[in-house]
């Protein structure tokens, strides 16, 4: 089994507390806002019965200090001997006791000593469940540092790579693009970390791959500098254990907060599917690609006929109901393309390096399909039929060949409809 294979069927999160009502909670939040699994102990000896059981399961524990026996954190202990990570969720603040236990590898020390705390909880389980898949680069000359950086970020759960200086960062970089975050030293040799931000802030911005600078004690003016050519955020060595877990977390997640947005603005509402105007962003990117490399791009516009007739009989909600039908249909079928709703009841396909036969085949498949299916809605089984215009002239550029696809479409229209028409 690989490390990837065992970490995908690491989906459980032990919870140890012997408060009821703690327990009550804890199952709600956690059903409610995270996708784990958990299981529940409320004293000592089911924790162990259950850690041992599912072992190869268990992803984090969450442990309560106190238990009728366990009194004084014997669990902590016994879970990290098995090699399962702990966050730490007590109700009493020792400053000692917080020490030796972090000092012992767990995760976090949460203390219960308000309602708020729960919301953190659940970041938390959110946050490590997510950084299994999330790539991360700590560049320092320093072994040590480097070392005690990754320590911390494995506690974390994240995946590690690590280079000793900007040079061998860039290397790392491009042979790992998908790495989502950048720890970096100032002072390296070869080059220095300002040189680092700036040479990937070339290629990726802040949402793609985010930057945390790293500075010496008492060089605020490192931080600043940092941050202007474009970290994200810094960090002051030596940093304690739980500003830099929060840290971390925090430009993750807002990282993570970015991407939905633009994700959301890319998408249309009725549908899912991507909207006209990233359609046109992506188009033109492959267009431009498609010059270099003289890959064929083709462009197919499909529209529902009669649809109004739909909007009359039926009413709009139901209309609403066949573009989603049709939405969900062109997805799953042309998954491989671009497929964009274009407005209304059109919907636009870009084919990429697909021969003109191959694609003028797939679309009347996809219309033979849809002719022999219904969606049924209540007591109305609703049938209906598309008809597509394409073009596969890519050298016209992306405008035209809309305009070009679109007289194609005419032509099916005025052709009988539920047709599949050529223009070139
Ligand atoms: P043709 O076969 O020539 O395409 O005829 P048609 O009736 O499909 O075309 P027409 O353009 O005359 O009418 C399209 C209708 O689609 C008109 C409009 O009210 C309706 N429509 C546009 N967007 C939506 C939508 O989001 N939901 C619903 N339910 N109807 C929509
Ligand atoms: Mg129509
Ligand atoms: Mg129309």
């Amino acid at each position: 089994m690989t490390e990837h294979d065992s970490q995908l069927i690491r989906n459980k999160i032990l919870v140890v507390d012997d408060n009821e009502d703690i327990i009550k909670v804890m199952r709600f939040l956690i059903s409610a806002k995270t996708e784990v699994d958990a299981i529940y102990a409320s004293s000592f000896s089911e924790a162990m019965a259950l850690a041992e059981q599912h072992r190869d399961s268990i992803f984090l524990t969450i442990l309560d200090l106190n238990l009728p026996d366990s009194p004084d954190g014997e669990v902590v202990q016994h879970i990290l001997s098995l090699g399962l990570p702990a966050i730490v969720f007590t109700g009493n603040f020792d400053p000692e006791m917080r020490k030796q236990f972090l000092g012992m590898g767990v995760v976090d020390y949460v203390l219960k000593d308000n309602r708020m705390v729960y919301e953190y909880i659940i970041r938390i389980i959110n946050r490590i469940w997510r950084n299994r898949d999330i790539k991360v680069l700590v560049v320092d000359d320093s072994f040590t540092m480097r070392n005690q950086l990754a320590r911390f970020l494995l506690l974390q759960q994240l995946q590690i790579h690590t280079a000793e200086d900007g040079v061998e960062a860039l290397a790392v970089l491009h042979e790992h693009p998908d790495i989502k975050l950048v720890i970096t030293d100032h002072n390296m040799p070869n080059m220095d970390g300002f040189q680092l931000v700036t040479e990937i802030r070339r290629n990726h911005a802040r949402e793609d791959m985010g930057i945390i600078g790293l500075s010496g004690e008492g060089t605020g003016e490192l931080s600043a500098r940092f941050l202007k050519i474009g970290a994200n955020d810094f960090l002051a060595k030596p940093f304690y254990h739980e500003e830099f877990f929060s840290r971390i977390m925090q430009n993750l997640e807002t990282m993570e907060q970015l991407e939905e947005i633009r994700e959301a603005s890319r998408r249309d509402y009725l549908t899912n599917l991507y909207n006209r105007r990233y359609f046109y962003q992506r188009a033109s990117e492959l267009f431009k690609n498609a010059e270099k490399s003289s890959v064929q791009l083709s462009v197919a516009i499909l529209d529902i006929d009669h649809f109004k007739q739909v909007n009359d009989e039926y009413g709009h909600d139901v209309g609403d109901r066949v573009i989603k039908d049709l939405a969900g249909l062109l997805n799953r079928e042309f998954s491989d393309q671009l497929v964009a709703r274009f407005g209304g009841e059109e919907f636009c396909i870009l084919f990429s390096d697909v021969k003109t036969d191959d694609v003028m085949h797939r679309l009347d498949t996809f219309r033979q399909q849809l002719q022999e299916q219904s969606l049924d809605i209540e007591t109305e089984s609703i049938r209906y039929t598309v008809s597509t215009g394409v073009d596969v002239s890519s050298s016209k550029g992306i405008d035209k060949m809309i305009t070009s696809a679109d007289e194609a479409l005419y032509r099916a229209k005025a052709g009988g409809r539920n047709r599949v028409e050529l223009n070139s």
